[in-house]
C-alpha cells in the first residue's frame, strides 16, 4: 500500500492541510483560520486541531509543515515568524510532538524551502537536480536545492535570498537591513511603492483612482491591471520589480551555477509584466558561462507548492 502523509501550510491568515500520498496526489483538503495576530499560541492550538481531523481519514507515515519563518534545524526552535504575533524562540516541534503524540514523525521546515522542493518533487523543476526558488509573496522566500537535496543552512537558517543585499541606499527593509530584493519584489515592496511615490501630487498615473476605494491587500492586482492598460507609472513599478530579481539572479547564478531559477508566489501571476526586465538585467550582470546555463521559469503548482514539498519531506525523511 501506498504511504500517506500530511502536508500543511502555515499562512499568516489560513492554514491548510491535506493528505498526499508518495505519488504527489493531494487526496483531501481542509483548511481553518490560523488566527496569526493573535499569537503563536492560536496557531498552535488550530494547527493541532486541523491535524487531529485530518488524521481520522487515513493512517498517516509522517507530517511535514511549512512554516512562515526560520526554524532552527537540530532544536526544532522557532526563532522568528514577522507574520505571527508573540515569536521568539518558541519550542515548535516539542509542542507538537507533546500534543500529537510520538508516534507519527513530525517534520518542520520553512514554507519557502518547502515550495522549492514542492517543484523540485512535481512542478517546473522535476526533470533538474539544482535549482532555486523565489517565492514572491507578502515577502520573498527563497529555497536551494542542490542535487537533489534541500539546502537549508547548518542550522536550517539559510535559503533567505529575500535579505539579500541589492542596493545598499535602498528602502529599509524588515529586518531592519537596508535595500533588500525583498524591498523590492514583494507584494509589501509594491504597497510600499504606490504609498510614497502617489504623495508626489505633480505625478500623473490612474492608480490615483483606481486606488480609492479599495483595499491595500489589493493593491499589486491592482497596479497589474493598470500596467496593462499602459499606466507608465505602474509598468514603472514592475520594472523595479523585475531589476531587482534580475540583480538576485544574476548573483545567484553566478554562485550556484544551477540548472534552473523559478519564480512563484502570488505575484509570478504578473509574471508578463515584469518578466522581460528580470531575464534583461540578469543577462546583463550574470556571467556569460553560468547565465547561458540556466533556465528561468515560472512556478507550476500555485498555492499547492509548499503543501506539496513538506509532504515530500515528511516522505522521505530518514528515520
Ligand atoms: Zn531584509
Amino acid at each position: 500500500m501506498k504511504k500517506v502523509v500530511i502536508g500543511v501550510d502555515v499562512g499568516g491568515t489560513n492554514l491548510r492541510a491535506a493528505l498526499i500520498n508518495e505519488s504527489g496526489k493531494i487526496m483531501s483538503r481542509k483548511s481553518r483560520p490560523s488566527e496569526a495576530k493573535k499569537g503563536i499560541d492560536f496557531v498552535t492550538e488550530n494547527l493541532i486541531n486541523l491535524i487531529n481531523e485530518t488524521k481520522k481519514e487515513k493512517k498517516i507515515y509522517g507530517i511535514g509543515i511549512g512554516i512562515p519563518g526560520i526554524i532552527d534545524s537540530s532544536t526544532g526552535v522557532l526563532t522568528q515568524a514577522p507574520n505571527i504575533s508573540k515569536v521568539k524562540n518558541y519550542p515548535f516541534k516539542e509542542i507538537l510532538l507533546n500534543k500529537l503524540g510520538p508516534d507519527i514523525p513530525v517534520i518542520l521546515e520553512n514554507d519557502a524551502n518547502c515550495a522549492a522542493v514542492g517543484e523540485w518533487w512535481i512542478g517546473a523543476g522535476k526533470d533538474v537536480n539544482s535549482l532555486i526558488m523565489l517565492t514572491l509573496g507578502t515577502g520573498l522566500g527563497g529555497g536551494i536545492i542542490l542535487r537533489g537535496k534541500l539546502w537549508s543552512g547548518v542550522n536550517g537558517m539559510g535559503g533567505e535570498i529575500g535579505h539579500m543585499t541589492i542596493d545598499p541606499d535602498g528602502p529599509k527593509c524588515n529586518c531592519g537591513n537596508y535595500g533588500c530584493l525583498e524591498s523590492f519584489a514583494s507584494a509589501e515592496a509594491i504597497r510600499r511603492m504606490v504609498k510614497e511615490e502617489l504623495n508626489d501630487k505633480n505625478l500623473k498615473t490612474i492608480l490615483r483612482d483606481e486606488i480609492k476605494h479599495s483595499s491595500i491587500h489589493d493593491i499589486p492586482e491592482i497596479v497589474g491591471k493598470a500596467a496593462k492598460k499602459g499606466d507608465r507609472f505602474s509598468i514603472g513599478i514592475w520594472k523595479t520589480v523585475g531589476m531587482g530579481l534580475g540583480i538576485a539572479i544574476a548573483n545567484l547564478t553566478n554562485v550556484l551555477n544551477v540548472e534552473m531559477i523559478i519564480i512563484g508566489g502570488g505575484l509570478s501571476n504578473s509574471w508578463d509584466l515584469f518578466f522581460k526586465f528580470t531575464t534583461k538585467e540578469a543577462k546583463k550582470r550574470g556571467l556569460r558561462a553560468p547565465m547561458e546555463n540556466v533556465e528561468i521559469n515560472k512556478c507550476e503548482l500555485g498555492d499547492d507548492a509548499g503543501l506539496l514539498g513538506a509532504a515530500y519531506l515528511a516522505l522521505n525523511e530518514n528515520r
